[in-house]
């Protein structure tokens, strides 16, 4: 893939400096290439002419003289020293240093900043900034990297409206399948919609046959136990073998996972915090996994907690809160005052979601915490 279009991917193979950085000896200065030798003691120099950036000079530069050079030149054969502007006295085409100069000063010699074929972007490390930019400056045009996993999106529920739809009585508006959509593009998938499947075996089972050609199948809705919750059948039908179904996390306790070979399946409770809090912990860093990322795990940040806390349910519990800047720098959470997972409006006022471990027992105020940002 073109350099230019692979940030956020992950190199497939260690990605290695084309050429020398640098390329050639240069100057780290604008001023004059000298030979060091002529300084000491410092007489006056002969100016034989000027290289500039991008230039090479067309003669070794001879003893006694010296050749106007500006930042980033490539050094004249002969020349070993920079002779920088401000420890010079010019006077018509002499040229005189200030002092002696040490061999070597203010050159930046070929490959010592990094040699041809150094590893710049490990397989496995997602291409940043920072490495796209070693690669550009290191010759590198393209890398191989690994492919998006395709990801399907299924929402299931008869009471389901499209994102705004004009609204009907006891029907309620979509938005998991836009949620899981920008989620998983911002985790690096490509990502397609299915239509809303209601709550009804048949369709659901047509629905899950029609998405299973994919990397990863998210299903939003109906794992739960009630009379209408038709995925897990509809999967089972469809060959998915469970993994696991339900975890010790509020919100998210009902979450399904399963496989058909190399296909993984998502069942994800379809209240909005539930998804949401799935896909941070479960689907998010699958998806990374399998673009290659070796270490891909929830992305914690620590924060302090600004009031207390505790896990509900014995369950690891995930608390919207609202983030702000404390005086000393620490990043504070307050969870919203209402916490569950049917609480759009304490979703929509959240910065982040804080944990709380099953097992915490009652943090105080002060405690350090992980925090997902989302
Ligand atoms: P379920 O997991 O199907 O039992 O749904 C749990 C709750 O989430 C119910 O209140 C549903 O109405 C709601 N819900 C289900 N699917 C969605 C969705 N795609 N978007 C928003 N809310 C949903
Ligand atoms: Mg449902």
């Amino acid at each position: 893939m073109p350099l230019a279009e692979a940030h956020g991917r992950i190199p497939a193979e260690d990605a290695r400096a084309a050429v020398d950085l640098p390329a050639f000896d240069r100057s780290a200065m604008d001023g004059y290439a000298v030979r060091a030798a002529d300084t000491d003691p410092p007489v006056p120099l002969r100016l034989a002419g000027e290289v500039a950036a991008g230039e090479v000079a067309s003669a070794a530069l001879a003893p006694g003289t010296a050749l106007g050079i500006t930042t980033g030149a490539a050094l004249p054969d002969g020349a070993d020293a920079i002779l920088r502007v401000e420890d010079a006295t010019v006077d018509g085409d002499r040229v005189t240093p200030a002092g002696p100069l040490p061999h070597g000063f203010h050159v930046r010699y070929r490959g010592e900043d990094v040699a041809r074929g150094d590893v710049l972007a490990p397989a496995g490390s997602p291409l940043n900034v920072q490495r796209v930019t070693g690669l550009a400056s290191a010759g590198v045009g393209a890398v191989a990297v690994h492919r998006r996993p395709l990801v399907h999106v299924l929402a299931t529920g008869s009471e389901l409206l499209e994102v705004g739809a004009a609204p009907e009585p006891g029907r309620i508006h979509e938005s998991n399948r836009l949620t899981l959509r920008l989620l998983a593009e911002a985790a690096g998938a490509q990502v397609v919609l299915h239509p809303v499947v209601p709550d009804d075996r048949a369709a659901t089972r047509a629905a899950v046959e029609a998405a299973l050609a994919c990397d990863v199948l998210l299903i939003s809705g109906g794992v739960s136990v009630g009379p209408h919750d038709h995925v897990k059948p509809a999967l089972e039908d469809a060959g998915v073998r469970e993994d696991f179904w339900r975890v010790r996390l509020k919100p998210g306790k009902p979450l399904w996972f399963g496989r058909r070979d190399d296909l993984l399946v998502f069942g994800l409770p379809g209240n909005p915090l539930s998804t949401v809090a799935c896909f941070l912990l479960f689907v998010g860093p699958a998806l990374r996994r399998l673009q290659g990322e070796r270490d891909a795990a929830p992305e914690y940040v620590p924060v302090r907690l600004a009031v207390p806390a505790r896990p509900a349910d014995g369950r690891t519990t995930l608390l919207t809160a609202a983030l702000a800047r404390a005086a000393d720098g620490m990043l504070e959470a307050t969870p919203t005052e209402g916490q569950g997972s049917h609480l759009t409006g304490a979703l929509a006022a959240s910065d982040a979601f804080v944990v709380v471990p099953h097992a915490a027992g009652e943090l105080p105020a002060g405690s350090r915490v992980d925090a997902l940002l989302v």
